[in-house]
């Protein structure tokens, strides 16, 4: 054996410091045991990034739902399958957000740890759902504050997975709930500068329930809460009246939902003369792209508060809370 093949040898059982120097002989750090991830499949992004901001180096997290897909209408592929039956934990939203994996997800729960972590909301700080009597509107990240306490219940469903783990979990939930903080707070700022007759959000859908209701603002969706049911030719006209009665400048396209109805909107209006513009597009249901800012949580909800605010007057950063967004986020253009 050479003398290289022994120092090689020895590294696997030395410390860190030692560790650096194997590596710099060449040997691979693979064979240096690597403590094994926990695999976490969330469904939609919000609660993957929420995973991620918690688990940190310890997860591997896969979301279901890319940038783009409506949770209310996805169904869980085979590859989907697989991976969440694989899972070490599997996050989901509940509050039947996932309609159509709801069964799907009761099933896996016999034999595997399942959590749906905006189920565990205490019911008094959600609102009742258009449809269902019985049901709650599902789209609590809308509000920075609710969200900050579903990432408690990512965080807690994660320690009770891995108990070990519980000091690194807390720290970093920590920091990201001060990033939170910092979103609310910008948020309430940016968004009260809109003039108080401005403040009406016209979407495709009725995501912004929460949002409204955290900062002033009426919501009116062209469809309801879920996206399952088609919207009638009598609520567009409708809302194509309130647009010219009430000089309302700009409605809103979402990533996850299509614009078709939003289109109709703009040209009843102007047939009654009265100019609309799309004022952006806005995440509702699904985060931007992976590796962006606004794919992630933060960046998601700073493009939404920066780009209704800066569409119906506000006085409003140009590249946002962290002067981090994308430039030209203006849909103008696209009409
Ligand atoms: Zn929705």
């Amino acid at each position: 054996m050479s003398m290289i093949d022994l120092i090689k040898r020895s590294c696997l059982a030395l410390t860190a410091a030692i560790v650096m120097l194997c590596a710099g002989l060449g040997v691979h750090q693979t064979a240096l045991a690597e403590p094994e991830k926990i695999k976490i499949v969330a469904t939609t992004g919000m609660i993957g990034d929420a995973a991620r901001q918690v688990g940190g180096e310890l997860v591997e997290v896969r979301a279901l739902m890319g940038p783009g897909v409506d949770p209310h209408a996805y169904r869980q592929t085979r590859t989907d399958i697989a991976a969440l039956t694989r899972a070490d934990l599997v996050l989901w939203h509940g509050l039947y957000l996932e309609a159509q994996m709801e069964e799907f997800m009761h099933d896996l729960a016999r034999n595997q740890t399942v959590v749906a972590v905006a189920e565990k909301l205490p019911k008094n700080l959600l609102r009742g759902h258009d449809i269902y009597e019985n049901k709650y509107d599902p789209h609590v990240w809308m509000n920075p504050n609710l969200w900050a306490k579903v990432v408690i219940e990512v965080r807690d469903a994660l320690i009770a997975a891995h108990p070990d783990a519980e000091t690194a979990f807390k720290e970093n939930t920590d920091r990201h709930l001060q990033e939170l903080d910092g979103l609310s707070i910008y948020a309430t700022q940016i968004l009260s500068t809109v003039p108080a007759e401005g403040r009406v959000l016209v979407t495709a859908h009725d995501a912004f329930n929460y949002f409204g209701a955290a900062y002033g603002f009426e919501v009116l969706g062209i469809q309801g809460i879920s996206t399952e049911s088609e919207a009638g030719l009598n609520r567009i006209s409708e809302l194509v009246d309130s647009l010219v009665e009430r000089r309302i400048s700009a409605v809103f396209v979402e990533s996850s939902v299509s614009d078709r109805n939003i289109r109709a909107l703009i040209e009843g209006a102007d047939a009654q003369g009265h100019k609309v513009v799309i004022g952006g597009e806005l995440f509702s249901d699904a985060m931007g792209e992976d590796g962006t800012y606004e794919g992630t949580y933060l960046g998601m909800i700073d493009h939404n508060t920066t780009t209704i605010s800066r569409a119906l007057g506000g006085d409003t950063p140009e590249r946002g809370m962290l002067g981090k967004l994308a430039a030209n986020h203006s849909r103008n253009d696209i009409q």
